[in-house]
């Protein structure tokens, strides 16, 4: 067995280990105990068929759309560069607009699994909570709203810098975006198909035309809406936005490396990592004054909360649903979705699932998705309660911090395998 295949195994063990649930387990501590772990971020071909595929993705929302019996409307949003399309689905008639979306990153696959089976249950079932969440809520979710990448198993989207200045000739002369890929990173080659971060494509200005003088930018500045992809998404948020006077809440779900453990206990890894802060404060920050009447960070820490208590319940059943960090918080990313949202006045909430698909490949898939489902329903649950307004946002600060990434990798491994968000 070659030593990749033996970490497989061992890694494999471990997941058996952590999937067996624990039977009326009284206590966090009553189930077994991973080994010293070995982990590793060295990109590889892993399977991911287990995975919503975009076919499927169709399939399965026109399923849903039909059995909720017209609770749940799919709409198509627009398509990505390579033709294929972006759906949205909406359902709720309440007062709050709640919007989520999955696999702006195509190798980081559970949130659209997660949206899916929201979506199904909010649809189709009978009870108080989903009859209270349908009252009081908006939801409309734009599942794998990158499906180039997504097809691709990478991150990036599929668009060269030459379409864009054929839709955009104004900026000929420019040089290409700084989020534009031509080089190999988390082991795919964008040499043969270059393509861009869409997660850096955002700008606060819902209406921001590109500029030849903002190319081509940088991380602490916008983004341009170059890419089709994010200027769906940009236009359901404008909609909504103009309909409810405020999107409440946005949510945009993740996976970061593989190989990150808690900060008091080095054998367990983070199963995911939240945060409600991707920028820094408008009120004194050079060009962003005029969005700091409606930022809201306190009310972005109160969804986080209600996602980590969410999870830190569960993990009384299934101790790796407490594996919850705080994402790091020293970003200015005004070109996410996230930061560029919040501008807007929106709660934010970022999901950091462990492992895209090159670390982990459909490794954990379930338990994953879980977590994902968890934080959802709390976070939901609190909104459409109002419970989310009687949260503390200090006990944000409260969340423990990332540990180290003990992932091993070769030395020419490229340090920007760990892109995040
Ligand atoms: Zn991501």
């Amino acid at each position: 067995m070659s030593r990749r295949r033996l970490l497989t195994a061992l890694c494999t063990f471990t997941l058996i280990a952590t999937a067996t649930p624990a039977v009326a387990a009284p206590a966090a501590t009553a189930e077994p105990r991973t080994l010293a772990p070995a982990c590793s971020e060295r990109p590889r071909e892993l399977p991911i068929y287990e995975f919503t595929d975009h076919r499927e993705l169709g399939i399965e929302l026109d399923r849903i759309e039909r059995v909720s019996e017209g609770r749940v409307e799919v709409a198509q949003i627009g398509r990505s560069n390579r033709g294929r399309e972006i759906w949205s689905a909406r359902v709720g008639t309440g007062p709050k607009a709640v919007l989520l979306t999955s696999e702006i990153h195509g190798n980081e696959k559970t949130g659209t699994d997660a949206l899916l089976k929201m979506l199904d249950w909010v649809g189709t079932s009978d009870s108080p909570k989903a009859r209270r969440w349908r009252d009081r809520l908006t939801i409309v979710a734009i599942p794998k709203m990158n499906p180039d990448g997504a097809e691709l198993d990478r991150r990036g989207n599929d668009l060269s810098w030459q379409e864009v200045v054929a839709s955009n000739p104004q900026l000929r002369h420019s040089e290409p975006a700084w989020n534009y890929y031509t080089e190999p990173r988390q082991g795919d080659d964008y040499s043969e198909r270059p393509g861009f971060d869409v997660n850096r494509d955002y700008n606060p200005d819902l209406n921001y035309v590109p500029r030849a003088t903002d190319f081509p930018g940088s991380s602490a500045q916008p983004g341009w809406y170059i890419t089709p992809e994010a200027r769906a998404v940009r236009d359901v948020y404008r909609g909504l936005a103009a309909e409810f006077g405020e999107v409440d809440t946005y949510v945009d779900l993740h996976h970061q490396g593989a190989c990150y453990v808690m900060p008091e206990d080095r054998d367990e890894f983070v199963t995911l990592s939240v945060s409600g802060r991707f920028v820094d404060d408008p009120a004194t920050t050079p060009g962003y004054e005029k969005y700091a009447g409606r930022y809201d960070l306190d009310y972005s820490k109160r969804l986080n909360v209600a996602v980590y208590n969410a999870l830190r319940g569960a993990a009384n059943n299934r101790p790796v649903f407490g594996n919850v960090t705080l994402y790091p918080q020293d970003l200015h990313l005004p070109g996410t979705g996230l930061g560029s949202f919040a501008l807007n006045g929106s709660g934010t909430v970022l999901f950091e699932v462990r492992g895209q698909t090159q670390t982990l490949g459909q490794r954990h898939r379930g338990m994953l998705t879980r977590a994902v489902n968890i934080g959802l329903d709390g976070m939901l649950s609190a909104i459409a309660s109002g419970q989310v307004d009687r949260l503390d946002p200090a006990d944000y600060d409260r969340i423990p911090p990332r540990g180290p990434n003990i992932g091993t990798a070769t030395p020419t491994a490229d340090p920007r395998t760990l892109l995040e968000p």
